[in-house]
């Protein structure tokens, strides 16, 4: 398979994280996680994790300039072949990635987006447990670890995202409404979007945009993919 360049777009708890990691390993693609890069930054103290840590703790979004920043230096470190996961989350962010791929030349192949509902986003969220130490991800509903709250990894004690709080987890909603949601359309518009139903059991959705891609990637061989 020609390589890809996608971004991997739906609310939060939609299952990004989950599928884009799954695609990335099975299709050998870089995965480009700003959420796991500023929880880094906040977790070793440096000056951007001062920064950052009180809009994540909010559930707000950190600015815009300092998430293209951080985006631009990984894209230029990993190349073309990659799955950005939980970016862009604002329109002016996508208008900012749209000029770092151009002076590249690069193109994006397309936009896997998520559709999860708000009350099943609700019921997800408020069941994820994170492992702090490997970073593994579980959910106590869809996907608990064998023994209660404990990694099935590293066995060390599994603990809520301190932004999986239910106020938060509203914060976060509204901001998706408000700030990411308008990328679908944007992205709509340019021929790149990919809607999946994110609501099934996560297998099925792997298998639906595993498809997805492997069409696109046909029609790229063939010459058929508009590249905006
Ligand atoms: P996530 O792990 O993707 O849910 O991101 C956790 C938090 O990191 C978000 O609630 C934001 O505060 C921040 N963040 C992650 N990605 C972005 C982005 N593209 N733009 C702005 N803030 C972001």
């Amino acid at each position: 398979m020609k390589t890809l360049n996608l971004v991997f777009l739906g609310p939060p708890g939609a299952g990004k994280g989950t599928q884009a990691e799954r695609i990335s390993k099975r299709l050998g693609l870089k995965r480009i996680t700003p959420g796991d890069i500023l929880r880094k930054e906040v977790g070793k103290g440096t000056r951007l994790g001062k920064e950052v840590e009180e809009y994540m703790k909010r559930g707000e979004l950190v600015p815009d300039e300092m998430v293209l920043e951080i985006i631009g230096a990984e894209l230029k470190r990993v190349g073309q072949g990659f799955i950005l996961d939980g970016f862009p989350r604002t329109v002016a962010q996508a208008k900012g990635l749209d000029k770092i791929l151009e002076s590249r030349r690069w193109p994006l192949h397309a936009v896997i987006f998520l559709d999860v509902s708000d009350d099943e986003i609700v019921r997800r969220l408020g069941a994820r447990r994170i492992c702090l130490r490997c970073g593994a991800v579980y959910n106590m509903i869809t996907s608990p670890p064998r023994n209660n709250e404990t990694c099935d990894r590293c066995g060390a004690h599994l603990v809520r995202r301190r932004d999986d709080e239910p106020e938060t987890i509203r914060k976060r909603l509204q901001v998706y409404t408000q700030e990411t949601a308008p990328l679908i359309d944007y992205y709509e518009k340019k021929g790149l979007l990919v809607r999946i139903d994110g609501a099934r059991p996560s297998d099925l959705v792997t298998y639906s945009v595993e498809k997805a891609l492997e069409e696109l990637s046909g029609k790229i061989r063939k010459g058929g993919h508009r590249n905006p």
